[in-house]
């Protein structure tokens, strides 16, 4: 484990109290990986500011000193984008965790960074007003974690995803400039910046504060089970329900073995003979909702859904969505090891790609469950192994690849939620061409000229795409003509 020069060491104490340095293996240990635990590195030190200005100090710090800095939320990122670096300083920001304000009238919410998902919804309910945006993980993880990956969640289909529901973000470059960008209003003047910031996995800035969106809680919300006894119908009656004009506030899609994994875990009342079951959620005024519902089952059985349930109460649709909830915990009671991987395709392409995966969970001889985000296209394979098993991990990450490149194909995008990382690095030279990453590379020198913020994340270098061959070559066309070739 390296261990910090006794200058930083020395700095870092300046600014924080001793108990918020952390630089022995003991310490620093629960900070090693994020939620893609197969990547794993001891950072050098961790730091747990409490304050702004205690963040602004140890950024100015290791800037002056040159030392790469990695910004961590919550820890739950399933593409290894809060992974340390072996010579990094890791700034948590669990500690910034207030509700600076709730403003009922104007339906915003003033939040530091590492407050909880959930906890913005706790406080705002008494005004009767909640937070949209609602990843599975969300009892967990930080909302500034949610804005540098720009999260989604059940809810995203028809609320949005995490950049449409931020007003406003305050945040520190590497050299501890404070940035003031988006505001109050509906548009603010200027290049989107806070779009740009949403999503940029810690490689921009660190936030440090954020003004959510809140919505009033809708007056009532229904939820429709429906079983199918074939994938690629389940898949055909997403699109079929977009279609007719409807969009739910949440449409998600499990397949057999995540039904029977989340069925032994919580017994939620789901069919264990289905191939695959749809959750399909609609909520609004009491007159809409009864309206929608029974346009929504007629689809659903003109798709050729062969059992339908709709919860007759708030209990029983809460059991229903218990059972999506924790579908990913309990896929980890089937396997030593899961991987997950996080890939968006047009709606009209799943019953396709989802029959693609099938036939190649048999060539890699690796099971696969599927449950996701159906109403985005938002596919999350999850694909098992035994990580003693020796092979099976590359073999998960080989499978891995083929998904997205997948998704690439038919028309979608290597990430629809939960970021790049280290995890999907590679793929991106398959998403994008030379123009863009250039593009890419010249934003972060823009914020942060001397590459110290978590470097090596998200945006391959092109040197790394040139020698991984991973080059799509366009009407002969062959990409960075002048790099050598290995
Ligand atoms: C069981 C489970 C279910 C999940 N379900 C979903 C889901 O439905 N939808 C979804 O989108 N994601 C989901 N995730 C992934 C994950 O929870 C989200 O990506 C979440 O937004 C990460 O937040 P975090 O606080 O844990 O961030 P971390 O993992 O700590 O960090 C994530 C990234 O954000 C950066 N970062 C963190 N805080 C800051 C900050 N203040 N300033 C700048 N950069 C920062 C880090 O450097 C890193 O690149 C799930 C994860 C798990 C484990």
């Amino acid at each position: 484990m390296t261990q910090p020069s006794a200058e930083l060491l020395q700095r870092l104490l300046d600014i924080l109290p001793s108990d918020a340095v952390l630089s022995r293996r003991e310490d620093v240990a629960p900070y090693e990986s994020d939620g893609l635990t197969a990547y794993r590195q001891t950072p050098m030190t961790v730091v747990l500011p409490h304050t702004e200005e205690q963040v602004r100090k140890v950024l100015q710090t290791c800037h002056a000193l040159g030392v790469p800095v990695v910004a961590r939320g919550s820890g739950t990122g399933l593409s290894g984008g809060a992974l340390p670096l072996a010579d990094g300083v890791l700034l948590s920001l669990a500690k910034l965790n207030e509700i600076l304000a709730v403003d009922p009238l104007a339906r915003i919410a003033r939040v530091q960074p590492g407050v909880r998902n959930l906890a913005i919804s706790a406080a705002a309910a008494p005004h009767g007003l909640y937070y949209a945006p609602d990843p599975s993980s969300q009892i967990a993880c930080s909302i500034g974690g949610n804005v540098a990956e720009n999260s989604g969640g059940v809810h995203c289909l028809k609320y949005g995803l995490t950049v449409h529901n931020i007003l406003r973000l305050r945040g520190l470059t590497i050299a501890g400039e404070v940035l003031e960008i988006g505001g109050t209003g509906l548009d603010s003047d200027g290049y989107d910046l806070l779009a740009l910031l949403t999503g940029s996995e810690g490689m921009l800035a660190v936030i440090t504060e954020i003004t959510v969106k809140l919505l009033p809680k809708p007056e009532r919300a229904q939820v429709v089970l429906a079983a199918f006894d074939d994938l690629a119908k389940a898949g055909a009656a997403v699109g079929n329900i977009i279609a007719a004009g409807i969009i739910p506030a949440g449409l998600e899609m499990m397949d057999r073995l995540a039904i029977r994994a989340a069925e032994d875990f919580v017994h939620a009342g789901y069919p264990l003979d289905a191939e695959a079951i749809l959750l399909c959620e609609v909520d609004g005024g009491n007159e809409e909702v009864s309206e929608e519902i029974m346009r929504v089952r007629e689809i659903l059985l003109a798709s050729g859904s062969t059992q339908l349930r709709t919860a007759r109460d708030d209990a029983e649709r809460l059991k229903l969505w218990a059972g999506r909830k924790a579908a990913f915990p309990a896929v980890g009671r089937l396997s030593p090891d899961y991987y997950c991987m996080d890939g968006t395709i047009p709606r009209k392409q799943l019953p396709l790609v989802l029959a693609h995966i099938s036939e190649m969970s048999q060539q890699y001889g690796l099971r696969v469950a599927n449950v996701f985000h159906a109403g985005d296209g938002n596919l999350n394979p999850l694909i098992l192994y035994d990580a003693n098993r020796p092979g099976e991990l590359a073999q998960a990450e080989a499978f891995g690849a083929k998904i997205l490149e997948l998704c690439v194909e038919a028309g979608g995008t290597i990430t629809g939620e939960h970021g790049v990382g280290v995890e999907k690095i590679d793929q991106m030279c398959t998403q994008f061409g030379a123009k863009e990453l250039a593009l890419f590379h010249a934003i972060k020198a823009a914020f942060d000229e001397s590459g110290l913020l978590n470097p090596g994340k998200a945006v391959p270098t092109l040197h790394r795409c040139a020698e991984m061959g991973a080059m799509h070559v366009h009407r002969g066309e062959l990409k960075f003509p002048d790099l050598p070739r290995f």
